[in-house]
């Protein structure tokens, strides 16, 4: 039978539910019966997931439902309360290290290690208040209304404008977008302000030196650390930086421009960026083909998502902004939650989201919770890596004629993102190294790195990216610190998979396919050496990538 999205549930907890839950886990424990608590535990969290996903879920669909944003917030303020609970029983399982890894691996006591030091009953208030920080960011943001041309646009709004074919249009989209920044500075300095120094606080009270090494395991990062991502840092300002610096170049040239303008980066295609050939029922009757063609376990799996009710693509009214996938652990089918604007963004639902999505698919056998999803950087290479996987179909997203167009504007967006990503990282290393530094001092950072990483970039008349303000619009610095450097580094993992189906497209797809059935069972340069892929930290890991893309572009380097 064909799973249905309407049809699932999960039982609503409380805290009564939540206390019962973890006495019965406990009465399992003390009776030393490691597996029966183990398999108890792992039942509750998977109906506790399951009803969180939902309530989430539900609220994005229609934030205008009151109903919607009530159990939103039952569910944010339950939260913690089952974080509690669940670290308690993970403080217990440790104790078991023994008989637990004998059934779930080793992996998964490194993931429980990594959340028992970053919490403490402590810093429970600071946790509220960073994400009460968190929040208002968003919410400062998400208010935007922007006159833009005649129309009121939203900061999402402008990204159509800002990639147009249309110098002017996309300068006018850029200055509308900074003014906008530009009028919130001191609130945007403030809450960012408040929330490095609240981090730090957080960290000593944890007894860490910095915010640095509580970021890394709030990531849960367990086999790497901020000395191996400095050194891929470098490895992309060796060998990415002078290749996007030359594709740059060409682009100037092949226009006829004096200068290339930061409002020029994000036209990459010069005839136009293509976009999607049709409408939001072609695009998925285009899907289902190019599923079909590719293995025949996503075409069937697309078609459970897609008859089962497991897709939200449309642009409505009410509902939320963004992209993402979500899943119910109990029912093993995940969600895609996206808002088309017909541009190639729209592709990318049924490329990137649709790599997450299969991923968790694929591993909805694995024995616990955790291992479900993978940490972020590792799961970026699923997503990431199908973009390029279904680069052979293409023709059905964007009509035969715009197809190597597309190929080209994939390869050359995923190149000059890694030097902006690298650059987002060393900067928040560089703003929790220097806790006392002032929102002037952070600007001047951000500028320091940015000649480093882009030298490229030149803003013109636009005053407040031109005096250090362009993090502020990365919303990942303010609300998942040190998040950023994981689409970095599964980029580079993801050009591996682009580089190897080139040679032999079947054993890379092969490898892609195993590489989501272990889910998030190892750490992630063990799931990437697993897939026959280099670690991103190990030397000339960019180096071979890189002069491929270089060649494929017609570019030396
Ligand atoms: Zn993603």
């Amino acid at each position: 039978m064909t799973p249905s999205f309407a049809t699932i549930t999960a039982p609503r907890p409380d805290r009564d539910s939540l206390a019962r839950d973890r006495a019965a886990v406990d009465a399992l424990l003390d009776r030393g019966d490691v597996p029966a608590a183990l398999g108890l535990w792992d039942h509750h969290r998977r109906d506790y997931e399951t009803w969180s996903s939902l309530i989430h879920l539900r609220f994005a669909q229609d934030t205008g439902s009151e109903t919607a944003k009530a159990d939103r917030d039952y569910a944010d303020a339950l939260a913690p309360e089952a974080t509690e609970h669940e670290i308690a029983i993970k403080r217990r399982l440790l104790n078991n290290a023994d008989a637990v890894s004998a059934i779930t691996g080793a992996h998964a006591l490194a993931l429980w290690d990594s959340d028992l030091a970053t919490f403490d009953p402590a810093i429970k208030p600071a946790l509220e208040e960073e994400s009460r920080l968190s929040a208002r960011y968003t919410a400062l943001l998400a208010g935007a209304r922007i006159d833009f041309r005649g129309q009121t646009v939203n900061l999402a709004g402008l990204d159509a404008f800002a990639q147009d074919p249309d110098r002017a249009t996309r300068h006018a989209a850029e200055s509308a977008r900074w003014g906008f920044f530009a009028a919130n500075a001191s609130e945007l300095d403030a809450i960012y302000d408040d929330l490095t120094r609240l981090r730090h606080r957080m960290a000593t009270q944890l007894r860490y030196d910095t915010y640095t090494p509580l970021g890394y395991r709030r990531m849960r990062r367990t086999d790497y650390g901020p000395a191996d991502v400095a050194r891929y840092r470098d490895q992309v300002r060796d060998h990415v930086v002078p290749l996007v610096a030359r594709l740059l170049e060409r682009r100037r040239a092949e226009h006829g421009w004096d200068r290339l303008r930061y409002w020029d980066e994000a036209l990459i295609d010069p005839a136009g960026n293509p976009a999607p050939a049709g409408d939001h029922d072609f695009l998925i009757a285009q899907a289902r083909t190019m599923f079909d063609r590719l293995h025949p376990r996503m075409g069937d799996f697309f078609r459970v998502m897609d008859q089962g009710g497991f897709l939200d693509l449309k642009n409505r009214p009410a509902k939320a902004g963004g992209g993402f996938c979500t899943s119910f652990p109990t029912a093993g089918v995940p969600f895609i939650f996206a808002n088309f604007n017909g541009t190639h963004h729209d592709i990318g639902v049924f490329t990137h989201e649709m790599g997450h999505a299969f991923q968790n698919w694929e591993s909805r056998g694995q024995r616990i919770t955790d291992y479900l999803w993978p940490t972020m950087e590792s799961a970026e290479i699923h997503s990431m890596g199908l973009e390029f996987l279904s680069w052979p179909f293409m023709d059905l997203m964007v009509g035969a004629e715009a197809a190597d167009r597309f190929r080209r504007m994939h390869l050359i967006g995923a190149l000059a993102f890694l030097p902006y990503g690298v650059c987002v990282d060393h900067f928040q290393h560089e703003v929790y190294a220097n806790p006392d530094a002032s929102p002037a001092d952070r600007h001047a950072m951000w500028q320091r790195l940015e000649r480093i990483y882009m030298p490229w970039v030149d803003y013109g008349d636009l005053a407040y990216p031109a005096m250090g303000g362009r993090w502020q619009a990365k919303h990942h610095i303010y609300s998942s610190p040190f998040y950023y450097i994981d689409y970095t580094l599964a980029q580079c993992c993801a050009l591996q998979f682009w580089a190897w189906s080139r040679r032999d497209f079947a054993g890379a797809l092969e490898s892609y396919v195993r590489l989501c059935g272990r889910g998030g069972v190892a750490p992630f340069q063990d799931l990437v050496r697993s897939a026959g892929l280099v670690s991103p930290f190990s030397d000339g890991a960019l180096r071979d990538v890189v002069g491929q893309a270089a060649a494929f572009l017609g570019v030396d380097i």
